[in-house]
């Protein structure tokens, strides 16, 4: 058993490796930043170079948004990249051709329940039915059924997944976009933390988020990477 001056020790050393940790995954984002804004000044012909790294994924939340969403699709269909876009009923219902459009673009869609709502001990029949209204909307405005979920919050519970034959997708990169608008930062934190496979969460309802989409995307697809939707992530 640690006691006193032990404990400091112990709380020291995991303070230290915890920011040893957090500085390293930073100096990765910001190397990987830095690496690319060379490269494109230096040599056009980057990309042509790179070896393949593997597939990534980049998920949306929340949408679609009346502005932001359809400038994000602008600059995807730009560079032939296609995403996943996890949106709640109630914004399908108020931006039906957005939604259209991004699936008819090649973009995934995904359920994100009708009015966002976390799923909790209590509320088990009301999430159910958030899932299948969603699902109905997406279905009706895509002609497409979906069988993807992100949960809001990330609270499942696998019953449904037999139930409503429905998967979740989680995420390993969360770069907190929506509490910034500093554009630098939400690249270098994407960045530091992608991987071949990774899921990455962002949120297509901010203007510095779009622009740091596709500058991510012009980043990993230099180092290599081919952005996929996740069903190519997951069942693979
Ligand atoms: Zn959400």
């Amino acid at each position: 058993m640690l006691k006193g001056k032990g404990w400091i020790a112990f709380l020291t050393i995991v303070l230290f490796t915890a920011a040893l940790s957090y500085f390293a995954r930073e100096k990765n984002g910001a190397a990987r930043q830095e690496a690319w804004s060379s490269h494109t000044l230096a040599d056009a012909g980057y990309e042509d170079e790179a070896p393949y790294k593997g597939k990534v994924a980049l998920t949306f939340d929340d949408g679609p948004h009346p502005v932001c969403t359809p400038q994000l699709l602008v600059g995807l269909k730009k560079r032939d990249v296609k995403v996943t876009f996890f949106v709640t009923g109630e914004n399908v219902e108020s931006y039906p051709e957005i939604v259209k459009r991004a699936s008819e673009e090649g973009h995934l869609i995904g359920n994100h329940t009708f009015h966002h709502v976390q799923l909790t001990a209590a509320n088990s029949d009301d999430f159910k039915k958030e899932i299948i209204s969603t699902n109905d909307i997406i279905q009706e405005v895509t002609g497409k059924e979906t069988s993807f979920i992100r949960p809001p919050y990330g609270s499942w519970d696998k019953k449904y997944e037999k139930e409503l034959n429905m998967f979740p997708v989680l995420w390993d990169v969360d770069p907190l976009d929506w509490c910034s608008t500093n554009v630098d930062k939400i690249v270098r934190s994407v960045l530091a933390g992608t991987k071949e496979n990774s899921i990455i969460l962002m949120h297509d309802s901010y203007d510095s988020t779009v622009t740091a989409a596709l500058q991510v995307v012009d980043i990993l697809k230099a180092e290599g990477y081919e952005f996929v939707t996740v069903d190519e992530i997951l069942f693979d």
